[in-house]
């Protein structure tokens, strides 16, 4: 049985009070929560507050991004060990808007995922289609050259110790959202090429869904089984809308 897992992707939205108001009202509901595992992704200069805040909560908190690089002359970059340093879990990476926005590739995102396992990091590796590449009927290409290039620098192995968020760009900050039946055939596509290289790998991951998931569609996405919880940007700044994510995927 896989636990649920709602992660919270904040994105660069906040301030010193506003995140204290959010993480205050995460605090508070956190209760209602009873399966999930809720995660927070803050900016990075929030992550000791929020890691502070946290402090004996059930709430985990990870990183947005990370460097590819352990140490050294690369201005701007923020470390895998320098994250593990800190108390965080997780780390995204290959988010769509690190794809199109910084121009980074899959082999560039193999290779964080590579540097925050080796740092002891879970990272939460993100795969997606275009809306074209939708359109062109070659979803399930793209994903599975995106994960490629991680199981072909990291072995099958290292993906059962990861999180996958099958997010489809066109659905991502867009309030489109994948219909359920579109994001389960997707994710059952990512589980089943997992178990031609290791079944057991396959039945481990957890998979989410990204891209839009809200309030009120999240028990219908979360029903689906293939579907193990969250990747969750605009709802997640919103601790009601956060909290009745995680609720909805309550046993
Ligand atoms: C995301 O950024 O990963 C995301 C899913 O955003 P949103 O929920 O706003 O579509």
């Amino acid at each position: 049985m896989r636990q649920p897992l709602v992660a919270g992707n904040w994105k660069m939205n906040g301030s010193t009070d506003s995140i204290t108001a959010l993480v205050d009202g995460i605090k508070a509901g956190i209760d209602a929560v009873t399966t999930a595992e809720m995660v927070v992704c803050p900016p990075y200069v929030y992550i000791p507050q929020v890691a502070a805040m946290l402090q004996g909560s059930a709430v985990s908190y990870g990183a947005q991004d990370v460097s590819d690089q352990e140490s050294g002359a690369f201005t701007g970059e923020v470390a895998p060990g320098m994250l593990a340093d800190i108390g965080c879990k997780y780390a995204i990476v290959g988010h769509s808007e690190r794809r199109s926005l910084y121009g980074e590739n899959d082999a560039f995102t193999a290779r964080k995922f590579a540097a925050a396992r080796k740092a002891g990091l879970v990272p939460v590796l993100c795969v997606g289609e275009l809306l074209e590449e939708r359109e062109e009927g070659i979803t399930e290409q793209v994903v599975a050259r995106q994960l490629d290039a991680v199981i072909s620098l990291e072995g099958i192995a290292a993906l059962g110790a990861a999180v996958i968020a099958y997010e489809p760009v066109w659905a991502i900050g867009t309030g489109k959202t994948a219909s359920p039946e579109q994001a389960q055939e997707v994710h059952a596509f990512i589980r089943g090429k997992l178990a031609g290289f290791d079944r057991a790998v396959a039945d481990k991951v957890r998979i989410l869904y990204g891209g839009s998931m809200n309030a009120g569609n999240a028990a219908q996405l979360l029903s689906m089984p293939d579907i193990d919880g969250g990747l969750i940007g605009g709802a997640s700044l919103k601790p009601a809308d956060f909290l009745a994510i995680g609720v909805a995927a309550n046993a």
